[in-house]
């Protein structure tokens, strides 16, 4: 089989140790004869899976003993409306952050539940910029900040965290979990969709400091609720087992190629590549400030939307997939996720140089 290279944002990559070891164990899981998709969420090996999860991830991530992690469904949207059911206090305010899509999308969302201001984080000019990141003079005024430390869509990345004092601080992972390290005390909720860095699409993780659950709107919905969830190992309702089992894989996976530093900086090594080969190039151009270019999705245009098309079908054929940058952006994009290998740069490159050697 040629080699292929799946550049694309989510459903993303999952590395290949880990699908030839779902495949190996697919019919006889455990040596139950059965699958693991078989087989109830509550039996004891399930269960047992489960709690090694967990486990494996709160390792990864040295999480600490105040904060829970839930295994959740309705992907990163279903957050954008469970946060606001279950942070919104006192105060009956949010403060959304925005730096693209997918913080804006969270804060439209939110506003059916609560008063959510909104500020955007991107400085005006032609490059897409972060400006000042300290709100603590506002943020007591608010129960919770919300942002995106990762836009999928534009490859913005704020690798500062904001400064908000003692509010509590939600961060919408869900392209930049567990791609390098980061200090989970310092956020209040962290939240995922798996189909990029964890496993695939239909399971979410949550990740939530204890203080703040149990403060959900009454009229939560039981699968919103954090405080339910919490109770019953988030299984109030039949969980993603599948989906679960192969995150679990994920994650021995990244402990066994030596956790999130050595991951880290693999993921700084392939981002570099690309980034300065950008850099050196007339015929491509990257419109992200370099303090905000994102270690996972790498935008990129010719600038001329006909070369664009040639390049993202030729790229194709040579076996590179999925380089069509988001409909609302167009171009290119390469997301280059923890599975993605830095061969798959390495030919991502050759292939640029070839194409803007025939087309210059
Ligand atoms: N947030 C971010 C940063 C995303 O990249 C995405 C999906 N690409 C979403 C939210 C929405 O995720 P889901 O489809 O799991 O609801």
């Amino acid at each position: 089989m040629t080699q292929v290279f799946n550049f694309s944002a989510g459903p993303a990559m999952i590395p290949t140790a880990v699908l030839e070891q779902a495949q190996k164990e697919l019919l006889n899981w455990q040596g139950q004869h059965t699958s693991v998709m078989e087989v109830s969420h509550r039996g004891k090996l399930f269960m047992e899976l489960i709690a090694q999860a967990e486990q494996d991830f709160r390792k990864l991530y040295n999480i600490p003993k105040n904060y829970k992690v839930l295994f959740l469904q309705g992907g990163a949207r279903g957050q954008f409306a469970a946060i606001p059911m279950n942070l919104m206090g006192k105060k009956g305010k949010a403060l959304y952050l925005t730096s693209g899509h997918w913080s804006l999308t969270a804060a439209k969302e939110a506003r059916l539940f609560c008063h959510v201001d909104e500020m955007n984080l991107l400085e005006v000019g032609d490059e897409l910029k972060t400006g000042n990141l300290d709100f603590s003079d506002i943020s007591p005024n608010y129960d919770y900040v919300h942002y995106c430390p990762n836009e999928t869509i534009s490859g913005v990345e704020i690798f500062e965290l904001p400064k908000v004092g003692n509010t509590p601080l939600v961060a919408d992972m869900s392209s930049t979990i567990l791609s390098r390290k980061i200090d989970i005390s310092q956020f209040g909720m962290i939240y995922a969709g798996a189909q990029k860095n964890l496993g695939p699409a239909g399971i979410t993780i949550v990740i939530i400091r204890e203080d703040l659950i149990g403060n959900a709107r009454q009229e939560t919905p039981s699968i919103w609720n954090y405080a339910v969830q919490a109770k019953s190992d988030s299984m109030i309702n039949t969980p993603p087992t599948f989906a679960w089992y192969l995150c679990s894989l994920v994650f021995k996976y990244l402990l066994s190629q030596g956790g999130l530093k050595a991951i880290e900086q693999r993921n700084q090594d392939k981002a570099k590549l690309l980034y300065d080969y950008l850099d050196n190039s007339t015929f491509y151009h990257n419109n992200v400030a370099k303090k905000n270019r994102s270690l996972m999705n790498v935008t990129f245009t010719t600038g001329n939307d006909e070369l664009n098309s040639q390049f993202i079908a030729q790229a194709l054929e040579n076996g590179l997939q999925a380089l069509k940058g988001h409909k609302v952006l167009g171009g290119m994009r390469a997301s280059i996720y923890n599975a993605m290998p830095i061969e798959g740069v390495q030919a991502l490159i050759t292939f640029m140089e070839k194409f803007e050697k025939q087309n210059q």
